[in-house]
């Protein structure tokens, strides 16, 4: 019996858990663990699942994919299902894939291709024409992404085949691509993709059609979804069906139906993947005959006909020169592992993250240590272990510094004793980090004003606080080395135009902890000035949808800190921005909320709606609420309204 408790809780926290995991790497773009350690989850809950059947949840991610939809274009179904793929994390679980088709079909072949680490795509063609472009989606319907699509030059617009046809494949950025596109973002202050993957799936979805054709994203076609034609009745004769269209291709395909080249294929591209132009995670195993394939079929998830063997991550060993303590904007210190560099999968690594002082411990970590490094999905490599056999008497103990390694002030700790910051607001890393993230890209945006002259400009004491922008001497910084008098133009220029920045960017700029881009759009949608979340309870930030306990506290904390009001002051007399945009404004700030199944919206097209025409959402019922939409099965939030008499 305890037991079965036992196994009912953790097959409750795996299905949680891996649905967060599957928003975060399918809409977010974010993934917070590698591939592996995703896929072991799942086959966690797979086994228990299997073993008590009664606590599997209806909707388990063993089931369903998880969905890329996130509210970008219009949804339109497949015409056909897009499935995914089962995994295979050994030779031995391929080679008995192979034998028991081979089995029951002695004269089955295989197709042996690339399992090519980007973003799958649905192209429909009618009249020999593309029609639109979707993503998987959920597997049965997808998102219009045709606007993009048609700027990737290997997709043909037109080709000669004229039935109705879905063609498939995968979109990809070629890893030098991404490479390119991160460096010129850390320039610009953004965020970084972790990884070409990401990167793809980030650039699909992007609004402007402009930026998409400035990143040199690729295909390569190797399925259709809807296809009516008898003559092409294998994966050999497809592959060539689709080249012969204009389709990009993969040159690296083999047909075989003996284990041993296969064994030899999945070997030689898990050794020489890097060779390639594009990151591949695996490789994919097909039954090559269609009428096999149909014999076959699928599960709910996937097809019976195919599996795909993936790689295991690249380890590497290397030595750990030193670690260094760096200062975030938020005071937070975290210590950086140094590394002797070298190279894992395509590209050269020379630091790595260790996260805060436990997990050093964890590991036992070392100075001279040899330790184990992978690329784990993240931007910045991890140290998995170290290999203490080879740990050498010249060994020196970590030692976490007891003042800030910048400004010599105290170092407090978090609630959870894990996170040191040092304490001080006007420390000189933190200030440089505010000012960095104030003035990047997504925030109020000042070209010009990155992190070398930031940091020469605290050095001078001419930045000591973020409203310091305002009122610089631009003589004297003309006198600075490497500045020419046209960029000191241009940056006068860009501070100037940073002042009417739209709200929310502003907003963003500030800084607040758990206040992302996204918060931060909502926020300025909610309140029509600085001054009314000044003014704000507590209680009316967490009323707001999306806004959770955590958010609501940090709000609260910041608009009551005497220097964020102070700064607000300051940045508001510089003449900045913050006022909300006046939405058309029909709804005039009613408030609502949704509750049940909606017949003909989908929740997130009723809340833009709503948004857009200058209305509001809140999460639970209260005084507050204006109207109450109530769709099929509605939940407890139709009885508390009930409940509440209306004024
Ligand atoms: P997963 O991401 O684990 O669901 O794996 C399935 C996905 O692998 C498919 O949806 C495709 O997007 C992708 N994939 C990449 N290369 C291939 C290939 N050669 N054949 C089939 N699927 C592929
Ligand atoms: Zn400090």
């Amino acid at each position: 019996m305890a037991d079965d408790l036992f196994a009912k809780h953790e097959i409750d926290e795996l299905t949680k858990e891996l649905k967060r995991h599957n928003k975060l790497y399918y809409e977010k773009n974010a993934p917070e663990i590698s591939d592996f350690e995703y896929d072991k989850m799942l086959a966690r809950l797979k086994e228990l699942e299997k073993q008590y059947p009664q606590y599997k949840h209806k909707d388990s991610p063993t089931e369903f994919v998880g969905s890329d939809i996130a509210n970008f274009g219009k949804i339109i179904p497949h015409k056909v299902r897009m499935y995914s793929l089962d995994n295979a994390y050994s030779l031995e679980e391929v080679k008995s894939f192979v034998h028991k088709i081979q089995a029951e079909e002695s004269t089955v072949s295989f197709s042996l291709e690339h399992k090519i680490d980007g973003f799958s795509i649905n192209i429909f063609y009618q009249n020999g024409k593309m029609v639109y472009a979707t993503t998987r989606g959920d597997g049965i319907e997808g998102e219009d992404v045709t606007q993009n699509v048609k700027k990737i030059k290997s997709i043909p617009q037109k080709i000669k085949y004229e039935n109705d046809i879905e063609v498939r494949g995968e979109i990809y950025l070629p890893v030098d691509e991404f490479e390119r596109i991160n460096k010129e973002r850390q320039e610009n202050g953004e965020n970084l993709f972790a990884n070409p993957r990401n990167a793809a799936a980030g650039t699909i979805k992007i609004k402007d059609s402009s930026i998409v054709e400035k990143r040199n994203l690729s295909s390569i076609m190797y399925a259709v979804g809807f296809f009516e034609n008898k003559d092409v009745n294998t994966q050999q004769k497809l592959i060539k069906f689709l080249s012969d269209n204009g389709f990009k291709v993969s040159k690296h395909t083999k047909f075989t139906n003996n284990f041993k080249e296969m064994e030899e294929y999945c070997n030689y591209w898990e050794e020489n993947k890097s060779s390639l132009e594009m990151d591949i995670d695996g490789i994919v195993i097909k039954v090559n005959e269609f009428d096999v394939r149909n014999k076959l079929g699928y599960t709910a998830k996937s097809p019976r006909w195919s599996i795909a063997y993936k790689f295991k991550p690249e380890e590497k060993i290397t030595k750990l020169k030193d670690v260094i303590f760096q200062v975030g904007r938020t005071g937070a210190i975290t210590p950086v592992a140094i590394l002797e560099p070298i190279k894992i999968s395509g590209s050269t690594v020379s630091r790595a993250t260790l996260h805060n002082e436990d997990e050093i411990k964890r590991l036992d970590l070392k100075i001279n240590d040899m330790v184990k490094v992978i690329k784990s999905g993240e931007i910045i490599p991890k140290i998995i272990g170290v290999v203490k056999e080879l740990r050498p008497k010249d060994a020196k103990e970590i030692k976490f510094p007891e003042k800030c390694p910048v400004c010599h002030s105290e170092i407090i700790k978090d609630e959870n004793g894990a996170i040191s910051y040092c304490n001080n607001v006007n420390c000189p890393a933190q200030l440089q980090k505010r000012i960095e993230h104030f003035a990047s890209r997504n925030a109020v945006d000042i070209e010009g004003l990155g992190e070398a002259l930031i940091s020469k400009l605290i050095e001078e004491k001419m930045l000591t606080k973020i409203s310091d922008i305002y009122h610089l001497d631009y003589e004297k910084i003309k006198t600075f080395e490497k500045q020419a008098e046209k960029s000191v133009e241009n940056l006068k220029n860009a501070i100037e135009k940073s002042k009417s920045q739209k709200f929310h960017k502003i907003l963003y700029g500030l800084g607040i902890r758990f206040v992302g881009e996204k918060i931060s759009g909502i926020l300025t949608s909610h309140f029509k000035n600085i001054d009314e979340m000044i003014n704000a309870s507590y209680e009316d930030f967490l009323q707001i949808e999306e806004i959770g306990e955590k958010i609501a506290e940090s709000l609260y904390k910041f608009f009551h800190n005497p220097e964020s009001l102070q700064l607000i002051k300051e940045l508001k007399e510089a003449g900045l921005n913050f006022q909300s945009e006046q939405k058309e404004s029909v709804l005039n700030g009613k408030k609502f909320l949704i509750t049940g199944t909606l017949k003909h919206f989908k929740r997130n097209e009723i809340k833009d709606l709503i948004l857009d025409k200058g209305g509001k959402i809140l999460s639970s019922v209260s005084k507050n609420l204006d109207y109450l939409i109530v769709g099929e099965n509605p939940g407890s939030k139709l009885k508390k309204a009930q409940n509440i008499p209306s004024v």
